[in-house]
């Protein structure tokens, strides 16, 4: 896995001759470097900023679990029906596109009124988060 922001890549190629100019998906995204973030625990991918995190009260599989309005770095799988506690949802796991870790998923859509809020916005279980960058 090269690490490269994407803006570097232009310059490094330029002098090292060495990277391939593909699909920015080769490029591992990088969050603005002066905000709180969570990144992946097992590879260091950045994952979210704190300012997208929208709730702390979600249980995931394994534990504890945050709900994300956006995240990067994230693979999204085939979306599925599954009946959770809230209800019927169609979700999809998401996994870091660095290591392929399943993080957790995403809420592709809601049935219930009451849960429409969490349409398209993604799930991670906090024992893949640390973390990163600016917190106390
Ligand atoms: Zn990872």
């Amino acid at each position: 896995m090269v690490e490269i922001a994407q803006t570097d890549v232009h310059t490094l190629q330029h002098e090292t001759n060495m990277v391939k100019l593909t699909k920015a998906k080769t490029f591992q995204a990088y969050l603005d470097t002066c905000h709180r973030r969570y990144s992946c625990v097992h590879c260091r991918a950045h994952l979210a900023n704190h300012d997208d995190l929208i709730s702390k009260s979600f249980q995931g599989s394994q534990g504890r679990a945050y709900l994300f309005n956006s995240v990067v770095n994230v693979g999204c799988g085939p979306a599925e029906e599954r009946v959770l506690l809230t209800g019927l949802h169609a979700v999809a796991d998401i996994y870091c596109e660095s290591c392929h870790t399943t993080l957790g998923w995403k809420y592709e859509q809601a049935f219930e009124l009451s849960q429409k809020y969490k349409e398209g916005k993604f799930i991670i279980e906090l024992s893949h988060m640390i973390k990163d960058n600016g917190w106390d």
